[in-house]
């Protein structure tokens, strides 16, 4: 059984104390329960003055198919395909306190919204959700045209991005890379507030991401808690190194599958959009 203790110890090797932290989890990795679950993670951070944002993403809940007249080239997927051919548009506008999630994301995101002081973008896809001393501001970053507005934030204030137990296929930050590499970034479809259908942009195929631990690697400090190895990185250090080596090699984001849409048209540098 892993106790709290054993948490707070790993959060103080990694020096995570005061700092914005981007949080991605695997509860199975520590091998045993841990006592108090993801509560139990979320509350260790925050008793160290952490701010702890995850994804909370939406796209099942509020992803729209292609109008159209809405339809750029190059855009991770093929609108030919029976699975992109539906009509089907019907559903509400996300809202922040609408209290969905994806549920491929995981039990710790899914706790983390529904907690007292959570806040949540407004992103109708790929919303994130932040709790503790700095989250409004982290948030607030956000926005449809502005998906990753809270990593360059949390980028900004020295955060750091903790894998508990996940590889660099979890790191959602490395989409900001991407687009920094000179990427455009996909368009997907949602209502917006008053419900209207428009473009929001979204993240591509991260299986490649992997890739990078030789380059990102020796930038993590590591802490083992039961099973889990736990990796804390520099955000805006990894920002900068990701960045650097996709602009110089935009292949070596490929995922293993070699008919993957999302990496060949991310690679060729995303939507042809005018
Ligand atoms: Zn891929």
């Amino acid at each position: 059984m892993i106790l709290g203790d054993h948490l707070t110890t790993a959060i103080d090797e990694l020096h995570l104390a005061e700092r914005p932290v981007m949080l991605h989890a695997s509860l199975r990795s520590f091998g045993t329960a841990v006592d108090g679950g993801a509560d139990a993670l979320l509350d260790a951070l925050l008793e160290r003055g952490c701010t702890v944002m995850t994804p909370a993403f939406t796209e099942p809940q509020f992803g729209l198919s292609a109008p159209p007249d809405m339809r750029p080239a190059r855009n991770g997927l093929d609108y030919a395909a029976p699975s992109e051919r539906s009509t089907c548009q019907e559903g509400l506008p996300y809202r922040v306190d609408c209290g969905l999630i994806n549920p491929r994301l995981g039990v710790l995101p899914a706790v983390l919204i529904r907690r007292d002081g959570a806040v949540r973008g407004r992103h109708p896809l790929n919303s994130f959700a932040a709790i503790g001393p700095q989250a409004a501001e982290l948030i607030d970053a956000q926005s449809p045209d502005d998906v990753y507005g809270p990593i360059r934030e949390l980028a900004d204030r020295d955060g750091r991005i903790l894998l508990v137990g996940v590889g660099l296929d979890r790191m959602t930050a490395l989409h900001l890379a991407e687009q920094r590499s000179g990427r455009r970034l996909f368009r997907r479809w949602a209502r917006d507030e008053d419900g209207d259908i428009r473009t929001v942009e979204v993240g591509s195929c991260s299986g490649g991401f992997t890739q990078l631990e030789p380059l990102l690697g020796p930038l993590a400090q590591s802490a083992v808690v039961g099973a889990s190895r736990w990796r804390a990185y520099p955000a805006r250090q990894v920002l900068a190194a990701a960045t650097a080596a996709i602009a110089a090699r935009q292949g070596i984001t490929r995922c293993p599958d070699a008919e993957c849409v999302l990496c060949r048209h991310a690679i060729a540098g995303g939507p042809v959009v005018s």
